[in-house]
């Protein structure tokens, strides 16, 4: 071996040894100027709709390092889960599963509606029709098949599934959702591709019927719930991408939803 390959070899074997343990550093690897996560960690303490008495969230370590030489788990969840997507075989007949949902829909223009105003002081704010209307006199007409997300602020309480779930004496919960109608005039004079919240559900909290799932799902609308970060989210501009597990005749997924801003 030449010298000078030997000493290089030495070179990349040493940096090998200093780097190889180490995470990556947080720099800017991406085309975009941000990349947003809006989606908020899987674990044990994420609030649910429906309260049981076992975890809804079980995760067991199946193969440890130390032991197996890797590390694996095994995981049990419910479909609706954390920020998650409802697809429209969830509320009507026949329509799409989420595997079946086509992939094209999945990246698209979103629009964030900050509809904090109201919700902050009222925690069963339905996202109106004047708030559309208020969002398009500053940003111009919703572009059509876009995903549209309420931004009501209702994040602040993830932490605390209490807060979070908001339930009165007699266990009715309250928390912001859409009002039938704006929902309506997003589906059919925007047409818009998804509808998404930072609550538990795209309906506020008091509804039994859900009316909103109703037509929205009937409509082959998808939802996002428990939307995550949309504090420093531009209302208008980013792309989004959806990635919900391709699970198989599934009613919805946990999903990883990213925001690229450019
Ligand atoms: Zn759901």
């Amino acid at each position: 071996m030449k010298v000078r390959t030997f000493i290089v070899g030495c070179a990349l074997v040493l940096a090998l040894l200093v780097f190889a343990q180490h995470r990556p550093d947080s720099v800017s690897v991406s085309a975009f100027h941000e990349v947003i996560d809006l989606t908020h960690a899987i674990n044990a303490q994420v609030p649910t709709y429906e309260l049981s008495g076992k975890p809804a969230f079980q995760a067991t370590t199946v193969a440890s390092i130390d032991k197996d030489g890797y590390f694996a788990r095994e995981i049990s969840l419910p479909e609706h889960f954390g920020t998650h997507l409802d697809a429209p075989a969830h509320f009507a007949h026949g329509l799409w599963t989420v595997d079946q949902i086509p992939p094209e829909r999945f990246v698209a223009p979103l629009i964030v509606l900050d509809v904090r105003a109201g919700a902050t002081s009222n925690a069963d704010y339905q996202v109106s029709i004047e708030d559309i209307a208020r969002w398009e006199q500053s940003h111009g007409q919703i572009p059509p098949h876009a995903v549209v997300v309420a931004y009501t602020g209702w994040e602040a309480r993830w932490n605390s599934v209490k807060d979070y779930r908001n339930a009165d004496d007699k266990g009715v919960m309250h928390f912001p959702g859409y009002s039938l109608e704006a929902a309506k005039f997003l589906v059919e004079a925007r047409n818009a591709l998804g509808l998404g919240i930072d609550t538990l559900s795209i309906d506020y909290g008091p509804s039994k019927d859900f009316p909103v799932h109703q037509y929205t799902l009937g409509h082959s609308l998808y939802h996002l719930e428990n939307v995550a970060n949309l504090d420093h989210t531009p209302s208008t501009g980013a792309t989004v991408v959806v990635a919900p597990m391709k699970l198989e005749g599934g009613s919805g997924s946990p999903v990883r939803i990213f925001a690229l801003v450019r």
